[in-house]
């Protein structure tokens, strides 16, 4: 790499620019490129970490993507959907941890009776956890994939503000290859689209070394982040789940995945700096050290578990999900102290908006 990172133009990167950066070895330049992502962290969303409770309400799911364990034709999956009462009580856990936010995920469901309840749910939640720390509540994201706009609405008056729906990937032979032929990548846009237009905070994401997707295609990705103007991302590397038709041929070996991960994350919070970036269960599931390598690489959130532990191992999106959370001690408190010793700072009782969301929605009051 010749030119220097730093001196990187947001705007005007090119595909080709951005490929080699994901590219990056170990070594000077990738050390470069970390501390470039971790200044442009400090300068635009200070040192703070927020925590989303992650609370996995339902696997049932209409869908086939085919790399995703608990898609429909999986007859190997136990289905649940957790109690109105068994949310709530997670979402209570979540307070008490001192998180200022949640994210409630599923499979994909859009019948009225599924919004119908995740509404109610939503309406309880908001009601239960205001307090002196919290006045307005926990702030309540979705990731419960696509769904009508008028499903949307009624999701964002019931008190829900973020949703997280990933475009997967952005180019549209390997969405095609991903997909089967029901689901549309049109489709998907035109909710990501509805979403931001009702007022979500808004988030994407893409899987990262899915069989048959080249740097040149995640660059390309980060540059449709930036244009479709998304307030958080969630990207995590592809992890393989056997009983599904995608498997195929790893795109690359299990350090090249994490490197390349590592980067998509420094190379996204350099093109677009004030977004809210996520490091993922995936992340970690890849690697032990996974959230922290994130965070030191440009990531700002987190979403520790909350699903009932009873019901976590049904909620397999890929195999060996790791698990951060309370009930995993250790691996929390030394999460916490190895973020600390990162000169960061686990922030409780606060929403954590993206400051990209927040400026942007100001600017068109
Ligand atoms: N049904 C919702 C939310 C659940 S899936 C939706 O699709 O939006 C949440 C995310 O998990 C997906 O967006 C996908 O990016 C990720 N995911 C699914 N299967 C995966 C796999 N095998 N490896 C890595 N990530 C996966």
């Amino acid at each position: 790499m010749t030119d220097n990172i730093s001196a990187l133009d947001q705007q005007n990167i090119s595909i080709k620019r951005l490929a080699q950066i994901l590219s990056c070895k170990p070594g000077e330049e990738r050390e470069a490129l970390r501390l470039q992502a971790q200044k442009i962290t400090f300068d635009n969303l200070s040192r703070a970490i927020y925590f989303r409770g992650l609370i996995e309400i339902s696997n049932v799911c209409t869908l086939d993507c085919r790399y995703c364990g608990i898609r429909q034709s999986n007859r190997s999956v136990r289905r649940y959907t957790l109690s109105h009462d068994e949310v709530l009580a997670a979402a209570m856990e979540c307070v008490e941890m001192g998180y200022g936010s949640i994210l409630l995920q599923s499979g994909e469901r859009t019948d009225d009776a599924f919004i119908d309840y995740v509404s109610e749910i939503i309406r309880a939640i908001k009601t239960k956890s205001r307090s002196e720390k919290l006045p307005d509540g926990l702030a309540i994201g979705l990731s419960l994939g696509e769904q009508s706009e008028k499903s949307l609405e009624r999701l964002y008056n019931a008190g829900a503000t973020r949703y997280l729906l990933r475009i997967e990937t952005t180019n549209p032979e390997l969405f095609a290859r991903i997909h089967p032929s029901s689901q549309s990548f049109e489709n998907r846009l035109s909710c990501l689209r509805s979403l931001r237009n009702i007022g979500f905070m808004t988030g994407t994401g893409v899987m990262i070394g899915l069989p048959g997707q080249t740097l040149e295609m995640l660059a390309s990705d980060i540059l449709f982040f930036r244009d479709e103007d998304v307030d958080m991302i969630g990207m995590g590397p592809y992890l393989i789940h056997p009983d599904t038709p995608l498997p195929g041929a790893p795109a690359m070996s299990n350090e090249e995945l994490f490197r390349v991960s590592l980067n998509m994350i420094a190379a996204t919070r350099i093109v677009c700096p004030g977004v809210n970036i996520a490091a993922t269960t995936a992340l970690e599931t890849l690697h032990p050290e996974g959230r922290q390598t994130g965070i030191a690489f440009g990531a700002n959130v987190v979403m520790p578990s909350h699903t009932p532990l009873y019901r976590s191992s049904d909620y397999n999106l890929y195999k060996g999900k790791a698990r951060l959370s309370r009930d995993n001690g250790d691996t929390w408190e030394r999460f916490l102290e190895d973020v600390k010793s990162m000169g960061r700072v686990p922030s409780f009782y606060a929403w954590g908006d993206s400051p990209h969301f927040t400026a942007r929605t100001e600017s068109h009051d």
